[in-house]
C-alpha cells in the first residue's frame, strides 16, 4: 500500500494543478490516473504530441505542457494507467494498474475526474460510424488519426472546436449541424455583461467560427428532428431546419452537445448531489474550498461542476490550499493570502458560464428522444420502456433499473443516467432533483477476478457498505 498526505484522482488541470500547490506546502502526493499519461481530457497525450500534432490541436498544448512539466516532482508519485474502483473509509484508493490491484491511502482525498460528454440518443447513434466528438478529438490527441467525411451535430464550444481542428488537419468536416436556435443566442445576450469579463475565450470562439468560415463548412442552425439513417452503417443524417427537411450523405456522424460532471466516483462514496438546472446536470455538495460532507474528501474542477481547464486548474489549487491548511502545513493567514488571487481568477474564469450555458442549451431532442431511440446502450433499452416504467409507477432511476437493467452494464449509467432521469422527470412531472439518479456503487470501474486476488493483504472490504444517496 503506498501512503501520502494527499491521494488524487485525475491528472487532468484540477488534480495536476492541485498535486503542485500542494507539495509546494510540504505535503506529499499520490496521483491516480487511468491514461497512460498526465493531462486530462484536454491535456491528453499532450507531453508527446508532435509539432504537428501542435499546430492541429492549438495553443492550448503549451500550458498543457507547462502543468505536465510542473508535476515531475520529488514527492508527487504519478501513478499512470491506475483506474480506481472503489474508495473505502473515505481516503483509502483501490486501483488497478497492469492488471494487478493496490491500494493507495491518503489523509485527504481530492476527486478530480473531470467532465464526460452529454450522452446525446438520437434515432440512429447506436450504427457504426457514429460517436461523439470528443471520441474523434481523442484519436486526434492520442494517435493523430482525423476522420474524414464527417458531419458534427448538436451545439456548443468543444463542437467549434473540434471542427476547427479538423479543418487544420486538412480534413474540414462536411458540415455542422448545429441545434441551438437565434432566439437562444438572443435570450443570453442578458448575460452579456458577465460574457464581457470572459472576453478572452470570446475571441477564442470566434476565431474558431472563423476558421471554420474560411474553410467553406457549411452551418445549419436551429436543427430538430435529427436521425442518423443507415442500414448496418452511418450513411446519412437527416434533420429539420425552419420546416424544411435536409439529408447529407456522410460516413461519420460527430455527436456533441454539452459536457457534464464525472460523478460516478463521489457519488459512489455517497456525497450528496444537487440538480443544477442551468447546466441540467447534477453537481457534488461542496464548500467553496471544494470540500465535500465525507471526511476529508475534497472534489475540484468539471467534475464538480463545468467551468473548462483554467477554472479546473484554479479550482484545484484552491482545495490543495485548504488540504494543507487542515494539514498544519500552512496557517489560516497563509492559506487565505494563497487563496485570495486565485479565487479572483476563477470568479474571471467563471463569469462567461452563464452566457455559455444560455446560447447553447443541450439539444431537446435528445433530452427527450422519441420511443423507439434506444437510451441504455449496454442494455439496449428505448426511451419507450423507460417511459413504461414510469407508467408502472416507477418515481426514479433506481426502482426503473430493477424493470429494464438500464445503468446495469459495464458503463454503470454513464451514457444513460442523465437522460433516464431526464425521462422519468418529465413522464412523472416531478423535477430531475426529487427524480434523483442511479445508486452508484463499487466498482466504479470493470475490475477482473484475477486483479483482485493478486491484491497484496491490506484488510481492504471489497464489499465495503456506504453511505449512499437515496432510493428513487
Ligand atoms: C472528451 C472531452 C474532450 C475535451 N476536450 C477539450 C479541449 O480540447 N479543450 C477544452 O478547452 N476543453 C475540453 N474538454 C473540457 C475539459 O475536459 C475540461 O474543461 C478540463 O479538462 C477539466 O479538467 P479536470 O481536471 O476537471 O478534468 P479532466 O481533464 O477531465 O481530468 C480528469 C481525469 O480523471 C481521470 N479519471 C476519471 N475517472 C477515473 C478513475 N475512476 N480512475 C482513474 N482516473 C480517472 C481521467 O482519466 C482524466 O484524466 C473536453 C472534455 C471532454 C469530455
Amino acid at each position: 500500500m503506498i501512503e501520502a498526505d494527499l491521494v488524487v484522482i485525475g491528472a487532468g488541470p484540477a488534480g495536476m494543478s492541485a498535486a503542485r500547490q500542494a507539495v509546494e506546502a510540504g505535503l506529499s502526493v499520490v496521483l491516480l490516473d487511468e491514461q497512460k499519461r498526465a493531462g486530462g481530457q484536454i491535456y491528453r497525450n499532450v507531453a508527446h504530441v508532435s509539432p504537428a500534432r501542435a499546430d492541429i490541436l492549438g495553443p492550448d498544448v503549451t500550458r498543457g505542457g507547462q502543468l505536465v512539466a510542473a508535476i515531475q516532482h520529488p514527492r508527487i508519485t504519478h501513478i499512470a494507467g491506475a483506474s480506481v474502483w472503489q474508495i473505502e473509509g473515505g481516503t483509502r484508493v483501490a486501483y488497478c494498474v497492469n492488471g494487478v490491484a493496490a491500494v493507495a491511502s491518503g489523509k485527504r482525498l481530492l476527486i478530480a475526474t473531470g467532465a464526460i460528454e452529454r450522452p446525446m440518443p438520437v434515432p440512429g447513434w447506436t450504427l457504426p460510424g457514429v460517436m461523439n466528438a470528443g471520441a474523434a478529438q481523442i484519436l486526434v490527441k492520442q494517435s493523430g488519426m482525423v476522420l474524414e467525411n464527417a458531419v458534427l451535430a448538436g451545439c456548443g464550444p468543444l463542437l467549434y472546436l473540434v471542427a476547427a481542428q479538423m479543418c487544420r488537419a486538412g480534413s474540414p468536416p462536411l458540415a455542422l449541424v448545429e441545434t441551438q436556435s437565434t432566439a437562444d443566442l438572443l435570450s443570453a445576450l442578458r448575460h452579456w455583461p458577465g460574457a464581457l469579463r470572459g472576453w478572452r475565450h470570446l475571441v477564442k470562439g470566434l476565431g474558431l467560427l472563423a476558421e471554420i468560415r474560411k474553410a467553406g463548412v457549411k452551418r445549419y442552425s436551429g436543427a430538430s428532428a435529427i436521425a442518423v439513417d443507415g442500414a448496418d452503417h452511418a450513411e446519412a443524417i437527416r434533420f429539420t431546419v425552419r420546416g424544411r427537411q435536409h439529408c447529407l450523405s456522410c460516413e461519420t456522424v460527430l455527436l456533441h452537445h454539452g459536457v457534464v460532471p464525472n460523478t460516478q466516483t463521489a457519488r459512489s462514496i455517497g456525497v450528496p448531489h444537487e440538480w443544477q438546472a442551468r447546466q441540467r446536470a447534477f453537481v457534488p455538495t461542496r464548500d467553496e474550498w471544494g470540500r465535500s460532507p465525507q471526511n476529508g474528501v475534497f472534489i475540484a474542477g468539471d467534475g464538480a461542476g463545468i467551468g473548462g481547464a483554467l477554472a479546473a486548474e484554479l479550482a484545484g489549487a484552491i482545495s490543495a490550499l485548504q488540504i494543507a491548511g487542515d494539514l498544519d502545513a500552512l496557517t489560516p493567514a497563509q492559506r487565505d493570502a494563497a487563496a485570495r488571487p486565485l479565487r479572483r481568477a476563477l470568479r474571471g474564469e467563471l463569469a462567461l458560464r452563464p452566457f455559455l450555458d444560455r446560447a447553447y442549451p443541450p439539444y431537446q431532442g435528445a433530452l427527450s428522444p422519441a420511443d423507439e431511440t434506444v437510451v441504455c446502450r449496454c442494455e439496449e433499452v428505448t426511451a419507450g420502456e423507460i417511459r413504461k416504467f414510469a407508467k408502472l409507477g416507477c418515481l426514479g432511476p433506481n426502482q426503473a433499473k430493477a424493470f429494464g437493467r438500464q445503468g446495469m452494464g459495464p458503463c454503470q449509467g454513464r451514457y444513460c443516467g442523465l437522460t433516464v432521469t431526464e425521462l422519468l422527470a418529465a413522464e412523472n412531472g416531478q423535477s430531475p432533483d426529487v427524480t434523483g439518479y442511479y445508486r452508484i456503487r463499487p466498482p466504479i470501474k470493470p475490475v477482473t477476478l484475477g486483479e483482485l486476488a493478486s491484491m497484496p493483504a491490506t484488510g481492504w472490504q471489497p464489499n465495503g457498505k456506504q453511505e449512499n444517496d437515496r432510493e428513487n
